[in-house]
């Protein structure tokens, strides 16, 4: 009975919890993109759910779609994140206009159905999409992912396991992906600490505490992510410390992640620090080019299956994007997609020369190459004077640099 309210309750947070107001987003939107392009493009979106960290959009058509993610995602992400800072992701679904508001409505009712008495369901939202299947391992990784395997073959072997590492490198996924793997057989909570605390001060404020305690400390399998969130909150912390004791007492398996090793939480009191290092700590690491590379083709692949067609992107094309994306996991998706978008919209095969303008301004620190630069930089090289090398004359010496210089702008510009 229980379980199946948490599983209803992954999908959709409760009217209360909503905070975006969709007629303010759009005139945000008119705003920012003008009166043109908000006419014809950004005022057929919809909005269709709204979860803690992204949001459902609905648009006409296909073709729209693509035509929007191909040129306004990135900017409409940053509005709405203007609106909710936690949001990080847009997906879009297709919806013909006429079923547009039918949709809408059914939406709306079954949040009312979901909204059950009990906010507290709403804890529990685990991604039916990041699993074990999709998290491509790599060198970076491999222990984080076999431990957290590990895991769920033995309950509390490795207690509490402690995933740490930068932004966008996978630590949600593998947390969400460990949730997953353990739900049908237990009773499994996963929350981020930001939520925690949300929902830690509404008890207080509706003072129904005993709740909340109760409510945490009976999960056999306790997933807190990004747990640097409760530095300086000392009674979050204190909170934390009675249900992480309480947890442990009873052997309930704890996964934690964060954007830094224990010891490294600075403004966590030093029992919790302490208690945090007593299991196992792992770390995920930059991804390495085989990784990066690995990931853009399950990626393509992926999506040649969801849109039941061929994406046709080049070795080359995958060798630029892993070269280029440096930041992280999140960031390559985010570039990946966009050549997706534009691939399919436009319907060709890129070069990278299309890739690096299409990404000129996420790729802001890549220098943009012209066909003057490598003539200069050739004829640097082979310390002959530009004036020689555009000449007629045909000698070894000059012919060799010119061949050269051509190739590059080939390869490198659209020229
Ligand atoms: P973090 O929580 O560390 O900030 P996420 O888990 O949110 O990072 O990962 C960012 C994005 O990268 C997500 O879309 C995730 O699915 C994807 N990702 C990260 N690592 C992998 C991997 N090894 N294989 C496939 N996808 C990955
Ligand atoms: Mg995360």
């Amino acid at each position: 009975m229980e379980k199946n309210n948490i599983k209803k309750s992954n999908s959709y947070i409760s009217e209360e919890e909503k905070t975006l107001v969709w007629e303010d987003i759009q005139l945000s939107f008119k705003k920012t993109f003008g009166n043109e392009i908000y006419n014809s493009w950004l005022q057929k979106i919809s909005l269709i759910k709204e979860y803690n960290d992204y949001l459902i959009l609905g648009v006409p058509t296909r073709f729209f779609r693509d035509w929007i993610v191909s040129r306004y995602l990135d900017k409409i992400l940053e509005q709405v994140k203007g609106f909710k800072l936690s949001l990080n992701r847009i997906e879009f679904k297709i919806i013909e206009e006429a079923k547009q508001n039918q949709e809408f409505v059914r939406i709306n009712e079954l949040n009312k159905v979901t909204e059950i008495k009990d906010s507290i369901l709403n804890y529990n939202r685990l991604n039916p999409n990041l699993s074990f299947d999709n998290f491509i391992q790599g060198k970076s990784n491999d222990i984080a992912l076999s431990y957290s395997k590990k895991v769920c073959e033995h309950i509390s072997r490795y207690n509490p396991l402690y995933i740490c590492g930068g932004v966008g490198l996978g630590k949600t996924h593998l947390l969400n992906a460990v949730g997953l793997a353990l739900q049908s057989e237990n009773n499994v909570m996963f929350i981020s600490a930001e939520r925690f605390m949300y929902h830690f001060i509404k008890s207080i404020k509706k003072n129904d505490m005993v709740n909340f305690k109760d409510f945490f400390r009976k999960s056999s399998v306790f997933i807190l992510d990004d747990i640097q969130f409760i530095r300086g909150k000392e009674s979050l912390q204190e909170e934390f410390f009675h249900t992480f004791n309480s947890l442990m007492d009873k052997g309930s398996q704890i996964i934690i992640s964060a954007d830094r090793p224990p010891l490294k939480l600075d403004r966590v009191q030093e029992r919790i620090k302490s208690r945090l290092s007593g299991g196992l700590i792992v770390d995920i690491d930059q991804p390495d080019q085989e990784l990066k590379k690995d990931i853009i083709k399950q990626k393509i692949a992926d999506t040649s299956r969801e849109f039941k067609e061929n994406i046709n992107i080049s070795e080359d094309v995958i060798n630029f994007i892993a070269n280029e994306s440096k930041t992280n996991i999140r960031e390559l998706l985010g570039v990946l997609n966009r050549v997706i978008a534009f691939s399919r919209v436009h319907k060709r095969v890129l070069n990278t020369a299309d890739c690096k303008q299409i990404l000129k301004d996420v790729f802001s620190q890549v220098k943009i190459v012209t066909v003057d630069k490598i003539q200069n930089v050739v004829c640097n090289f082979f310390d002959i004077p530009l004036s020689e090398m555009l000449s007629q004359r045909r000698s070894r010496p000059l012919a060799r640099p010119r061949q050269i210089a051509m190739f590059l702008a080939k390869k490198l510009t659209t020229r």
